[in-house]
């Protein structure tokens, strides 16, 4: 059985307008010979009736003290609530179709409310449907634990659902439709002539993903590079190739670069970033590690981050910002900060080859004036902390000086 999995956002369930481009998809990979299993988000972003904040809030305008277990219970119908109105959609146009809970689909997970990781699949159900060239419509983002009890998977889970689906029926691709024509080289939000990217690999879009582009969860793609599964990123309402998501090895073989490899193949950003910056007069080892355990034991994450004996500075989410505040005047360690820092990313595996890199990341932004107020690299990521005020520049400049609107590169 040559199997497509096809995962639908939120976005392009929401309208029978939207539901009808689905039809027209899955039809056409039936012609082509698929067997073809979807998944779905809940309908709508947040606000909208069945979006799953607006399902959440019903039970929390109740009582702000719902239990985890029961905010996971009514969080998980949202998507329910989709694949049966999906799997109506499909079945009024002629096309068999069964909608399932991810508990239905076989999805086992681990029991942590909220945030459950899926630590078994049994797709039997599924797979009984699909010999019948019937088409499983899974609700994304749930499954059941051991004891039977419902769980949601978090931010970006249905991608999670797409994958781990695609694994388990040995799919031949999984295809994650979205709002966007596919994985593209910044955030259309924020850079509008961004273009797409046409193959990427596992590594890249993690690192995308870790650095704020949410296009696809980062768990999605960590659970198809360890299976090895294809993915493709696209848009319903064209007709463009997406993008592919891959191993390097197959990646390399391609002939999209003149060079054989381009040092840069997207830029991420992150707004809303807090830099501490803390002088101790002498070096003083003892306060340091207590400042950073401190902060650790408050569950806060540190982004960037730079120590030298004396300077010590690191970046927190603005929602963390007064936590930090208050274990640094508690410790009596005086510091300065700025509130307003966003970090601009520019990730390819190409860079780890290439010299000068971070050369022209610096020129670039020093040409527009842009101040950079700390830096960090991973072996594929160069990582910027400037003003917030600077992004939408600091995006276009780096953009241009890596020649990311050209196609071949
Ligand atoms: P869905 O509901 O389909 O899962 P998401 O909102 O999770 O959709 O993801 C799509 C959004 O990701 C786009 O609307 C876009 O603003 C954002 N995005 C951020 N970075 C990128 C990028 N590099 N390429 C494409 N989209 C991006
Ligand atoms: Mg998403």
């Amino acid at each position: 059985m040559k199997i497509v999995v096809q995962k639908y956002g939120g976005t392009s369930v929401s309208t029978a307008e939207k539901r009808a481009l689905v039809v027209q998809r899955v039809s056409k990979a039936l012609q082509d010979g698929y067997r073809v299993a979807l998944v779905v988000s809940a309908m709508g972003r947040q606000g909208e009736p069945y979006a799953t904040d607006t399902l959440r809030l019903l039970a929390l305008q109740e009582w702000d003290g719902v239990s985890l277990r029961e905010l996971d219970l009514i969080m998980s119908c949202g998507e329910i609530i989709s694949a049966v109105v999906m799997a109506a959609t499909l079945g009024g146009e002629g096309i068999n179709a069964f909608a399932l809970s991810g508990a239905q689909a076989g999805l086992l997970t681990d029991g942590c409310y909220g945030e459950a990781e899926v630590v078994d699949c049994r797709p039997d159900k599924m797979l009984k449907i699909l010999e019948q060239n019937a088409v499983p419509v899974v609700a994304g983002f749930q499954g059941v634990d051991g004891d039977g009890e419902l769980n949601t998977m978090g931010r970006g889970g249905s991608d999670t659902t797409a994958v781990i689906l695609g694994a388990a029926l040995q799919a031949e691709k999984v295809e994650i439709y979205t709002d966007v024509s596919g994985i593209m080289t910044a955030d259309p939000r924020i850079f509008k002539e961004a273009r797409v990217i046409q193959q990427i690999t596992y590594g890249e879009v993690c690192q995308l993903a870790y650095e704020g582009a949410r296009v696809i969860h980062p768990r999605a793609v960590e659970v198809a590079m360890r299976n090895n599964v294809n993915v493709v990123v696209k848009n319903p309402e064209d007709d463009g190739p997406g993008t592919l998501i891959t191993g390097e090895h197959i990646l390399r073989e391609g002939n999209f670069s003149t060079r054989g490899r381009r040092a840069v193949t997207g830029i991420a950003h992150t707004t809303g970033l807090v830099q501490f910056i803390i002088e101790f007069v002498e070096p003083d080892s003892k306060r340091e590690l207590e400042i950073f355990q401190r902060i650790g034991e408050a569950e806060i994450n540190i982004d960037l981050i730079s120590v030298f004996p004396r300077i010590k500075a690191f970046t927190v989410k603005r929602e963390h910002r007064f936590k930090v505040e208050e274990i640094l005047k508690n410790l009596d360690v005086s510091y300065r900060l700025d509130p307003d820092c966003a970090k601009v990313s520019v990730v390819g595996v190409g860079m780890h080859g290439i010299p000068g890199v971070m050369a022209r990341v610096v020129e670039a932004l020093h040409a527009q004036g842009i101040k950079i107020k700390q830096s960090g690299d991973s072996n594929i990521t160069i990582s910027l902390l400037i003003g917030q005020e600077d992004l939408p520049q600091a995006v276009k400049t780096l953009h241009d000086s890596f020649q990311l609107n050209n196609n071949d590169k």
